[in-house]
C-alpha cells in the first residue's frame, strides 16, 4: 500500500465511468478537478464531491493545457493522478450499404479517443515531472481508458477498436519514458459497462452481449470500474500493462 495521491483530475468526469472515479476518489480522500466537454456536468459533480468543474476538449491541446494551468492555480499543485475517461463510442462499418466510405467519422474517432487521451497524458506528464516524489519516489500516475474492443472489436467497431487499441499500444512506451520520474502509465480495457455510452444501444445488442459475459453475468457497473482504479492507484508495483475489466467476456463478431 501507497500514501494517498492527494489530487487527481479526471476527464470524461462528468459521466459514466468518469463520474464514478471522480466520487471514488474524492471518497478517499482526494481532491479532485473533474474535466468534460459538458461544463454543466463536471461542474455538477464537482459540486457533489467538492472538487473543481472544468469544462475542455481533450484534443483541443491549448484548452488541456489551460485547464491544467487552472488545476494548478486553484489546488496549488499539479495532480498526481490523471485518469482519462473522456471518449466517443462511435459504430459504423467499413463499407456501409448506402457506398459512402466513413473516412470523418473514423478521424473523429482518433482524435477523440487516441490524441485526446494523449494530449491529456503529455500534459499530465509535464505536469507531474515537475512534482517532488513521494517518501517512495513516485511522482503520479496515469489511468487510461481503453475497451475490450482493443482485442475483440466487432463488426462495425473498426474505427473505436482502432482508437482504444493505439491507447493500449501507447501504455507501455510512455510507462517506461516516464519511469525516470516516477509516474507509472496503465490502461483499464472494460468490458460492457452500464453507462449513458451504451444506453443509446439497442436493446437486443445489449441482451446479446451481456449472455456472452460468463461472471458475473451482468454489464459492469460504473462503480466496479472507479474501484479498479483506487486498486491501481494503491499498488505501487501496477505499471505498463493493460488490464480487461470484463467479468471474463470475449466478444463474439457480431
Ligand atoms: P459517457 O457516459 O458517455 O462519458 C464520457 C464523457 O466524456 C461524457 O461526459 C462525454 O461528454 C465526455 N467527452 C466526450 N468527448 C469528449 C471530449 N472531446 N473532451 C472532453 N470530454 C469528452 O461514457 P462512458 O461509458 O463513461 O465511457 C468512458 C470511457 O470508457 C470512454 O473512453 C469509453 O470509450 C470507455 N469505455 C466505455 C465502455 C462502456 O461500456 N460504457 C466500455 C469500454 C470502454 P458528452 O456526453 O457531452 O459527449
Amino acid at each position: 500500500m501507497r500514501e494517498s495521491f492527494g489530487t487527481a483530475l479526471v476527464t470524461g468526469g462528468g459521466s459514466g465511468l468518469g463520474r464514478a472515479t471522480a466520487r471514488h476518489l474524492a471518497a478517499q480522500g482526494c481532491r479532485v478537478a473533474v474535466l468534460d466537454c459538458d461544463l454543466a456536468a463536471a461542474e455538477s459533480v464537482a459540486k457533489d464531491i467538492g472538487g473543481l468543474g472544468l469544462g475542455c476538449d481533450v484534443s483541443d491541446t491549448a484548452a488541456v493545457g489551460a485547464a491544467f494551468a487552472k488545476v494548478q492555480a486553484v489546488f496549488a499543485t499539479a495532480p498526481r493522478l490523471v485518469v482519462n475517461c473522456a471518449g466517443i463510442g462511435t459504430a459504423g462499418r467499413i463499407l456501409p450499404r448506402d457506398g459512402a466510405l466513413p473516412i470523418a467519422a473514423f478521424e473523429r474517432t482518433l482524435r477523440v479517443n487516441l490524441l485526446g487521451s494523449y494530449i491529456v497524458l503529455s500534459h499530465a506528464a509535464q505536469a507531474m515531472a515537475g512534482l517532488a516524489p513521494m517518501a517512495d519516489g513516485a511522482r503520479g500516475l496515469i489511468v487510461n481508458t481503453a475497451s475490450v474492443a482493443y482485442q475483440d472489436g466487432q463488426i462495425g467497431q473498426a474505427a473505436y477498436a482502432a482508437s482504444k487499441g493505439g491507447v493500449a499500444a501507447l501504455t507501455l512506451p510512455a510507462a517506461r519514458e516516464l519511469a525516470r520520474f516516477g509516474i507509472r502509465v496503465m490502461t483499464i480495457a472494460p468490458g460492457l459497462f452500464e453507462t449513458p455510452m451504451t444506453e443509446a444501444l439497442p436493446e437486443d445488442a445489449r441482451a446479446a452481449i451481456t449472455a456472452q459475459i460468463p461472471f458475473p453475468a451482468r454489464l459492469g457497473a460504473p462503480e466496479d470500474f472507479a474501484l479498479l482504479v483506487g486498486q491501481i492507484a494503491l499498488n505501487p508495483y501496477l505499471n505498463g500493462e493493460v488490464i480487461r475489466l470484463d467479468a471474463a467476456v470475449r466478444l463474439a463478431p457480431r
